[in-house]
Order: structure tokens, then sequence, then C-alpha cells
């Protein structure tokens, strides 16, 4: 067989895969997307200081205001007025700067040339300095009120602190990545448990039930879906242990039903060979006996025989149209010789006569374990009632006789194949096979059947023959 991946094995694969692919997202944002968007919002930040030095322009206290934002955004500010003079200069970037650096004249002039050369002209510049090897976002604009050029300003902003920064966030995020796999472990490990741990416990359960051990207990687990399985396991359980138990009396009683007439057929053809071989009325009497336990053998394998045919679907019913009522009367009148010479009486009540589809043959035999089970345990007054009944949805056939009844928890086993009471006598003809033919064929047929016992007033046997 192929050995597939363990559910824990799995689990701990997907936890370790989602705490790599997280580190990774991780990783990529502070790597290629924080600086990005540190210097856009940098950029950003510098051009509102500078249109807010704009706006301030030429109102009092202007020049606090430009070394306060200086100090504070750490911004390098530079303003010329028209004739290229310095009206106002501060260098926060310790002469780092594109303004203030060493090589700040040409680049200014540049700038300055720049601005004087276009009417409207703004200057927003990402300069990467060679020299100091700075990144740096210069901005350049006029100064005035309306359309007259006052002077320029210039403003000039380190990008780098940035590196330092992503340094530590690298080392910390380093960390949190190892942490998220310790962590994607320990889940794993706590979940994998969780969830094989009462799967592997079933299993072992169920090779313990595969070994025919069927007290064998199914534990759930603590979700729903194992203890669906428990309990599915369970029922699977006890339904085998009933085959099983089944099968056992089954094998009991067809050996002891074999057995019995066997050892009398040995008894009596020695006895007939030994003793009454050569008496004819006391030959006869043993031949008889002889006779009768062969029949009652005959009887059990082929009620054995045609319970297998009827259960395993190889005969259907042969569906006929005929009259019910004639036949049951047909079927009661052959009763009429052999049960009146033992003193029983079968009362029929017949409805009125009625065309019934169904296959005959298999319906007198039903029939027919019916009353012979009443003869059998029907009580002292040695009466059976039949009745037929024509009601809207069919023909109910009831066999009813005044035994002892039966008992409630008794009823759901008596169509089970070899059920037989306790009080069973071998008296009483049977081979115990009766009552699961007549449910076989009534199955077979669709038919409801059932039936309804009072203990010490006798059982009706009951079943519909539904209209086609
Ligand atoms: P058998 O009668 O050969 O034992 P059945 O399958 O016909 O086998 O019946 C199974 C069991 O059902 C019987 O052993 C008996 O205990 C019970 N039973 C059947 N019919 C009746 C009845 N009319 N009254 C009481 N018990 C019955």
């Amino acid at each position: 067989m192929e050995q597939r991946i363990s559910l824990r094995a799995r689990l701990c694969l997907a936890f370790i895969l989602f705490t790599v692919i997280v580190s990774v997202l991780m990783w990529l944002f502070e790597v290629v997307l924080l600086e990005g968007f540190y210097y856009a919002s940098k950029i950003r930040e510098t051009e509102k200081t500078a249109i807010s030095l704009i706006a301030a322009y030429g109102t009092e206290g202007f020049d606090d205001y430009l070394t306060n934002v200086s100090f504070s955004d750490q911004i390098c500010i530079e303003i010329l007025d028209t004739r290229n003079r310095v009206a106002y200069e501060r260098d926060v970037m310790n002469q780092k700067c594109l303004l203030h650096g060493p090589h700040n004249y040409n680049t200014l002039y540049n700038m300055l040339m720049e601005l004087q050369e276009d009417s409207d002209g703004i200057i927003r510049r990402n300069v990467f300095d060679e020299q100091i090897g700075l990144n740096t976002f210069v901005f350049g604009c006029k100064l005035g009120k309306g359309d007259k050029v006052e002077g320029y300003l210039f403003l000039n902003t380190a990008l780098e602190p940035v590196g330092a920064a992503i340094n530590i966030m690298k080392r910390m995020l380093m960390y949190i990545s190892i942490l998220l796999l310790i962590i994607g472990v320990l889940i794993a490990f706590y979940l994998s448990n969780w969830l094989a741990v009462p799967i592997v416990r079933i299993t072992k359960s169920a090779h313990r039930l595969a070994h025919g051990d069927f007290n064998t207990k199914f534990e759930g687990g603590s979700y729903r879906e194992v203890d669906e399985l428990a309990r599915t396991l369970t029922y699977a359980e006890q339904q085998l242990s009933r085959v099983d138990s089944m099968q056992r009396d089954l094998i009991a009683n067809v050996s002891h039903d074999l057995r019995t007439p066997l050892t009398m057929l040995k008894a009596y053809a020695e006895m007939i060979r030994d003793i009454s071989g050569d008496n004819p009325v006391k030959r006869n009497a043993h031949l008889q006996v002889i006779i009768d336990e062969t029949d009652r053998l005959a009887m059990l394998v082929n009620d054995i025989l045609d319970l297998s045919k009827l259960e395993n679907g190889s005969v259907r019913p042969d569906m006929q149209t005929f009259d019910i009522t004639v036949r049951m009367e047909d079927i009661i009148s052959r009763y009429k010789g052999i049960s009146e010479k033992m003193g029983y009486h079968i009362h029929f009540t017949p409805d009125e006569p009625i065309e019934v589809t169904c296959d005959p043959a298999q319906i007198e035999r039903v029939i027919c374990n019916l009353i012979n089970n009443a003869i059998n345990y029907t009580g002292e007054d040695k009466n059976v009632y039949v009745r037929q009944v024509n009601a809207p949805e069919g023909v109910r056939i009831e066999v009813r006789d005044t035994g002892k009844g039966i008992e409630e928890d008794k009823i759901a086993k008596i169509f089970d194949k070899y059920y037989r009471s306790e009080n069973h006598k071998r008296e009483v003809v049977g081979t115990g096979l009766g009552l699961s033919i007549v449910k076989a064929i009534l199955k077979m047929h669709e038919f409801h059947y059932g039936v309804s016992s009072t203990l010490g007033e006798g059982s009706v046997f009951w079943f519909v023959i539904k209209n086609s």
C-alpha cells in the first residue's frame, strides 16, 4: 500500500509553509516597499512644508517660522533674493546637504538658472550625492506676492536615515520570524494531536473489532466528526455482534435440529434391524417414525433453501390476479382433516369475495405458516380464528390464536431467523424459519405486516395485500 503522509506531518508542513509565507511577505514589505514608502512620504512632507512656507512668506515672524521648520523637520533651507544674495540660510545637515555642502555653489546656481528661465517653475528632485554618498530630495520654487518674484526658496532634506531603521527592523523581523515558526510548529503539534489522537484510538478499537472483540468501546474526541465516526462504528459493532450471535444461534439450531432426527433415524433403523424386523406391526410403526423424521429433515432443509433464495433475490413473485376468499376457503378446508382429528378448530370469517394481485403460491405459504404457528401456540380451547377484512388500502388477513401471547421484548425478534422462545417444544412442529419466510415474502411484495399480542389472551398476526 502506498505510504501516505500522516495528518500530523501534513499539518506541521502546512503551518511551516504558512509561517514562511508570512515571513517572506513581511520581508518583502520591509525591504522592498518600506524604503520606497518612506521616501515617498518624506518627499510629500517636505513639499507640504514648502507650501506652508510659501504661504507664510512675507508674514511677521517668517524667519522664526523658517528656523522652527528647519529644526523640527530636519530640512536645510536657503532663500536667495532677486539679486542672488542670501536672504536666509539654515544648515541642519552639517554641510552634507546640496545647498550648503562642498559643491553647493554649482547646484544652487544651476537650480537658480532653471527657476529663472521657467516662468512657473518648481524643482522637485531626488538626487544621490555620490561624493557624500547621500540620497537627498531638493525642492526649489519662487517666492513673492502675486506675479512679482521677490526671491527663491530652496529646501533640501536627507532621505537616508531609513537605512539604519531598516537594519533594526530586519533584525526584529528575524526574531519575529523565528518566533512565528516556533509558535506555528507548536500549534501544529497541538492541533494535529487534537485531531489525530482520537482517530488513532478509534483505528485501534476498529482493529480489535476486526479480530472479533464485540465489546470494544469506540470513544469520540473533542470534535463532532470524530464523535459521529465513533457513534457509527458503535452502531456497526452492534449490528455485527447481532449478526454474529444470529449466526451462532443458526449453527447451534441447525445442528441441533439435524442431529435429533438423524439420531432417531439411526436408532429406529437399528431397532428394525435387531428387534422388529420380523414383527410387521412393530416394524411398520418404526418405519413410520423414520418416514416422519425424514419429512421433518426435508422440511428443514427446504425451508433453509427457500429462505436463502427469497433473501438473495433469486425468486421474484409471480404476480397473478385471483379471488382471495376462494383461495382462503380452499386452504382452510385442507386443514380440516388433520386439525380436527387433533381437536383444533379453525374459524374463518371472510369478507365480500374480492380479487387481489400477488404471487398465489407465496401468499398461500404465508397464510399456512401463520395458521401452523397459531395451531402450535394456541390455548387449551384449540381455537384458531382467521379473518379477511376488505379495507380501503387492501385486503387485511388476520390469524388469531388464544395462546399465551408473546412478550413485548420478543415481538421484535420473532421474525428473525431461528428465533425461538425458550418454551419451544419439540412436539410443536416448526423449523424456526416459518416467520422469517413470512417476512421475506411479504417484504418482497412490499406488503405491511405485523403482530399484536396480549399476554394470556393470544396473538394476532396480520398482513395487508395492498391494492395494485
Ligand atoms: P417455529 O414456530 O418453527 O419456532 P417461527 O419462525 O414460525 O418458528 O416462529 C418463531 C417464534 O415465534 C416461535 O418459536 C415462537 O416463539 C414465536 N411464535 C410464532 N407464532 C406464535 C404464536 N402464534 N403465538 C406465540 N408465539 C409465536
